[in-house]
């Protein structure tokens, strides 16, 4: 079996210098390569212009830097870019890099399909297949990063964790590559700048809670009343709203950040008095507000997003009880990339 190198972004910035000391070379020689794999998010030793031809081969014969690729890239009419990022494995996940005058988002995957069985998106029909490294989920902020400058002249402005698969059951790697991300060392990007979409898993939100984190926090409820949101989200059987809402009020107190709640409206499923009724109520126990999402029709499905007048009367009922409340309009509809609708249709392309 082929010896596979260690990849180089295990070490930390201390062990780096140590590798260059332990050749009789200067320890700022680590110092530079670390902020090439990190800062610049360099991929080839070739391009790390500092160093000279032996330190290259050097690094090449003892390291190698096990990143992703960019498979296939398509561009929506609306300007939105949906990538299949190849893994060091051949697994495909999806990135999608959103465009509007104000900001360009960067919407990335915390793993390979997704063990949650949510019945409206795409992502519940891959299963779920294995979790993201950290470093797999830093790469996809780097391309994207290169690719919003190259396609767009600006640098990416906001990160979101709503692409494939539930950040929090992926906990540990996505709050490393968070931390890096943020850093001076690593990207150096405000965590105000990232959010966190989960379908919320109240445990691990008390978990974050304490850990000082600064982003943002962004809960897929869809509905309020727990017998609906089990039909539509079966794994919430498992987590009922009752400890959701717990978990909350919890992150809300240690952070003194408000949730914002992400809520599709169906035709027929969720569009009555008794859910817009629901969904106030819910609201008002917690700090939030709320994200009234454009529903992607995905493949073999009936469900239908409900009409303007039903949006209107939530949109009215969160105003009169002063809960902040917006409309997301979808993107990339054209070519599978919204919300929802990530199943590596690229990948068959
Ligand atoms: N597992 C996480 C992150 C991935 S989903 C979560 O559930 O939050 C990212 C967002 O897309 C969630 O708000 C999810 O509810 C929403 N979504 C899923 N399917 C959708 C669809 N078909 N149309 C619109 N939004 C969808």
């Amino acid at each position: 079996m082929e010896n596979l190198k260690k990849d180089i972004r295990r070490l930390s910035k201390k062990e780096l210098q140590e590798f260059f000391v332990s050749k009789n070379l200067p320890k700022y020689k680590g110092s530079q390569v670390y902020e090439w794999i990190w800062k610049k998010g360099s991929h080839d030793f070739d391009l790390m212009t500092n160093l000279s031809f032996k330190h290259k081969m050097l690094l090449k014969d003892n390291f190698e830097i096990r990143h992703v690729n960019i498979d296939l890239h398509k561009k929506s009419l609306d300007g939105t870019i949906k990538n299949a990022v190849k893994l060091y494995d051949n697994l495909v996940v999806e990135s999608v890099l959103i465009p509007t005058p104000k900001r360009i988002t960067a919407c990335i995957s915390s793993q390979v399909g997704c063990s949650l069985d949510c019945i409206f998106c795409a992502t519940s029909s891959l299963k779920r297949i294995r979790n993201l490294n950290t470093d797999e989920i830093y790469d996809q902020v780097i391309l994207m990063s290169k690719q919003s400058k190259y396609y767009f002249n600006r640098p990416l402005s906001n990160i979101v964790f709503m692409g494939m698969g539930e950040p929090l059951l992926n906990y540990n790697n996505v709050l490393i590559a968070i931390k890096k991300i943020n850093e001076p060392e690593g990207l150096g990007m405000s965590s105000r700048r990232i959010t966190l979409s989960t379908s919320g898993i109240p445990k691990m939100i008390k978990k974050m809670a304490n850990e000082n984190v600064k982003f943002r926090l962004a809960v897929s409820l869809h509905s309020a009343r727990q017998s609906l949101r089990e039909k539509i989200m079966p794994f919430a059987k498992k987590f009922p709203l009752e400890e959701l809402s717990d978990s909350l009020k919890y992150w809300c107190l240690k952070t003194r950040k408000k949730v914002t709640f992400e809520y599709i409206i169906w035709e027929g499923v969720n569009d009555k008095k008794v859910d817009i009724n629901a969904l106030v109520n819910f609201c008002k126990m917690i700090p939030s507000k709320v994200n009234l999402i454009q529903y992607n029709p995905i493949e073999n499905s009936s469900m239908k997003e409900a009409s303007e007048e039903s949006v209107n009367l939530y949109v009215d009922a969160l105003n009169k009880a002063k809960i902040k409340v917006t409309y997301r309009r979808s993107r990339g509809q054209d070519i599978d990339a919204a919300c929802g609708q990530l199943a590596n249709k690229l990948d068959l392309a």
